[in-house]
């Protein structure tokens, strides 16, 4: 883990908002979406733990980069989210870093892109283990806690895959909609508590993730590249392009907000309408 502390600059004088001096957990926060979530709940005043992989520098670069607010702090757990183990000592470290852990975002993830029947089972027991079995230890570490000071929120990036199905995608499709009934389930549980679950289902973002399954998707499909992004990866979003970082931040930081108090257990699509077709 990275113990030395970036801290904002001093003459940042941003306004405070109800977020500012909680602290945030985002899982796979090196990278694409988790890292837009990192980079709007920074702007919003929070402290800040980054989970995932990179070089040394390449995270050095990253926390740098974070747009804290004055006061505000940030550290990296490099915590395989694969191993229970290591998730419940991330749990603890950033405990003891921040005092508490007042909003988790479960969205590190990964995927594989290949017909049923020659699915690699180590590529299905990785996703499953990284996309679902993840978000049930982090909720699991951080709920008595929120429970403790009636307050809380979690957000699980699950995926436009977490409401509807595509073909080659067998064990991302099954985690996505299994990290939505885990998202409605623990809602249930917590809504007494001053606690909102709720699950975000992007459509495509061109972040590493989607970068990758480009060839494999093409291999799959038979078809070139060039297809998969125009006929494939775009026809699915009749707005004809991809969501943005940004969006998602920005609807993690409302989930966040007092304003979404009363929303919990949904599985909100930010997808270009792909779900509504
Ligand atoms: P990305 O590849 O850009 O980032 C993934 C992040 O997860 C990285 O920080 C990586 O280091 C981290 N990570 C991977 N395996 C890890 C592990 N074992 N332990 C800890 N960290 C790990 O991917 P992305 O596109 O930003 O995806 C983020 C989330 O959004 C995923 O859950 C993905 O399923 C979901 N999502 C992505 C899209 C999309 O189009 N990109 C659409 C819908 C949902």
């Amino acid at each position: 883990m990275s113990t030395t502390k970036t801290f904002a600059a001093d003459n940042d004088a941003r306004p405070t908002c109800e977020l500012t001096g909680k602290t945030a957990i985002i899982t796979g926060s090196t990278s694409g979406i988790g890292l837009g979530i990192a980079r709007s709940l920074a702007r919003a005043g929070m402290n800040i733990v980054l989970n995932g992989f990179g070089t040394p520098d390449e995270i050095k670069a990253t926390r740098s980069a974070l747009p804290l607010a004055r006061g505000r702090e940030t550290i990296h757990d490099p915590a395989d989210m694969s191993n229970a183990d290591e998730i419940a000592a991330m749990v603890g470290r950033a405990r003891n870093a921040f005092g508490s852990i007042d909003v988790l975002v479960n969205n590190a993830g990964i995927q594989h892109v290949e017909a049923i029947e020659t699915f690699p089972p180590e590529r299905w027991n990785a996703i499953v283990a990284i996309n679902l079995t993840a978000a049930f230890h982090t909720t699991r570490a951080v709920i008595p806690d929120m429970k403790a000071r009636s307050w809380g929120r979690i957000i699980n990036v699950a995926s436009a895959h977490g409401l509807i199905a595509s073909p080659f995608k067998s064990a991302y499709v099954a985690a996505k909609h299994g990290l939505v009934g885990l998202t409605k389930s623990v809602a249930l549980e917590t809504a007494e508590h001053g606690i909102t679950v709720n699950a975000i289902c992007p459509g495509y973002v061109l972040t590493p993730l989607v970068q990758k399954q480009i060839p494999q998707t093409a291999r799959a499909r038979g078809l070139t590249e060039d297809q998969v992004v125009r006929d494939v990866i775009l026809h699915a979003q009749p707005t004809r392009r991809f969501v943005t970082t940004e969006e998602l931040g920005a609807t993690a930081v409302f989930l966040c907000s007092e304003a979404a108090a009363s929303i919990t257990g949904a599985a909100l699509p930010v997808e270009g309408g792909w779900t509504a077709q």
